[in-house]
């Protein structure tokens, strides 16, 4: 079995609803969403937080973003705005140690859509 529960989703052993994939990223709707729209989006490729992502590629962190914005636009929140967060460490709540991006929108957006 995978290690994190993203990386048991990336693998297809559990089920996800997914709304958009690239080779090199997965997207799929958060289970407890905090907005009408929320997506999370991973890389394939297992890094604990967006820093460590950064630091070791860069083009890995773009296509994460590139698909984050794809969501946005296939969930028809891209013109009228919407919020793209990474939760990073314990005390920014972030339970799920697979560098991944909330994707919130559909409404405005108040403190509560901080994914
Ligand atoms: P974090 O708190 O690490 O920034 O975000 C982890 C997110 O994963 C949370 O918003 C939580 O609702 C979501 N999540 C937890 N378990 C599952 C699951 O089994 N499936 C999906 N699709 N999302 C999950």
């Amino acid at each position: 079995m995978s290690e994190t529960l993203f990386e048991q989703i990336i693998a297809r052993e559990i089920p996800a609803d997914i709304v958009y994939e690239t080779d090199t990223t997965l997207a799929f709707r958060d289970i407890n969403p905090r907005a009408s729209t929320h997506v999370l989006v991973v890389p394939k490729t297992r890094y604990r937080n967006v820093a460590e992502l950064a630091a070791a590629d860069a083009g890995l962190l773009a296509d994460v973003l590139n698909t984050a914005a794809k969501v946005a636009e296939l969930e028809g929140v891209a013109d009228k705005g919407y919020r793209v967060v990474f939760n990073t460490g314990e005390d920014a709540g972030q339970t799920v140690f697979h560098v991944h991006a909330h994707v919130l929108g559909g409404g405005p957006l108040g403190p509560e859509a901080r994914g």
